[in-house]
């Protein structure tokens, strides 16, 4: 897989549905270890700066896909394209569609929801099956909060997941807490990927709305999300706003001129 050298990190220069393939290959391999994907954005890469600990769950990362129309702009003007967007939210629909499990001989590609509210895991598993058939959400669970310091509940979530072995889990417990705790378990999990996908179980739950595409599309998706969830998110893109230009410049110094 070709790579674009961006903030210190790989990129995977590659397309949603060549991102979906690649997934998809890996859930058929024979391989004993859990590899993660993880999507970041301009939030992740302003905490990335910070975070050591997310570092260190970004370099045992086995794909990371530039969900942000910012990193894929600064990827271009720093001459290490990248060649789209792919969105972790776009993931899930692209994975299943891909899916070439239809042979009735073979055994349907099983996943696991992990994280959101109670409740909203079950409702986007029955979203899930009513749209993609050949697709069998095989368990959800919902954690408590804190749920990351308490090693007993971490044990029961890995036992859990480990009892149905899903080719796919699907960790919706926001950043960075999926990719600390997939950084920290992955050893222990008989999953074949994990994915990190933020909000994305709510979208599929119905739970949340993602922005419409055209505002996806003139990388306005971010609006949409502050707007639905104001006093969350305003505080953090306003951070991440005088953040990434700092960050940028840093590059630039760093790395080269921008073309
Ligand atoms: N969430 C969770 N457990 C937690 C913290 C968050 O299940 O301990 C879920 C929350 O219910 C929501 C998602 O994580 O479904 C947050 O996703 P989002 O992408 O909005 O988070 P962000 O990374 O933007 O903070």
């Amino acid at each position: 897989m070709s790579k674009s050298f961006l903030f210190d990190f790989e990129f995977d220069s590659i397309r949603l549905s060549q991102a979906a393939e690649q997934i998809l290959r890996w859930t058929k391999e024979d391989q004993h270890h859990c590899r993660y994907v993880v999507t970041p954005n301009v939030d992740h890469i302003v905490k990335l700066q910070t975070n050591k600990q997310l570092q260190a769950a970004y370099r045992h990362a086995s794909m990371i896909l530039a969900d942000g129309w910012p990193l894929v702009w600064a990827s271009r003007k720093f001459g290490r394209p990248l060649p789209e967007r792919v969105a972790g939210s776009d993931l899930p629909a692209a994975l299943f569609e891909h899916d070439l499990t239809k042979d009735r001989h073979t055994k349907p590609t099983q996943v696991f929801l992990l994280g959101a509210a109670p409740g909203i895991a079950a409702k986007a598993s029955k979203n899930i099956q009513k749209k993609w058939g050949h697709i069998q959400v095989c368990g959800t669970y919902s954690p408590p909060l804190g749920f990351e310091k308490d090693p007993a509940e971490n044990q029961k979530i890995i036992d859990r997941i480990n009892l149905l072995s899903p080719d796919l889990l699907i960790l919706g417990l926001g950043a960075p807490k999926q990719e600390l705790w997939i950084k920290e378990h992955h050893q222990q999990l008989d999953v074949k990927v994990a994915l990190c996908l933020g909000a994305t179980i709510d979208f599929m739950a119905g739970h949340k709305s993602r922005a419409p595409r055209w505002m996806q599309k003139w990388g306005l998706e971010w609006t949409h999300r502050m707007l639905s969830e104001p006093k969350r998110l305003a505080k953090r893109y306003l951070y991440d706003a005088v953040q990434f230009p700092r960050i940028l410049w840093r590059e630039w110094r760093k790395t080269g001129r921008p073309v």
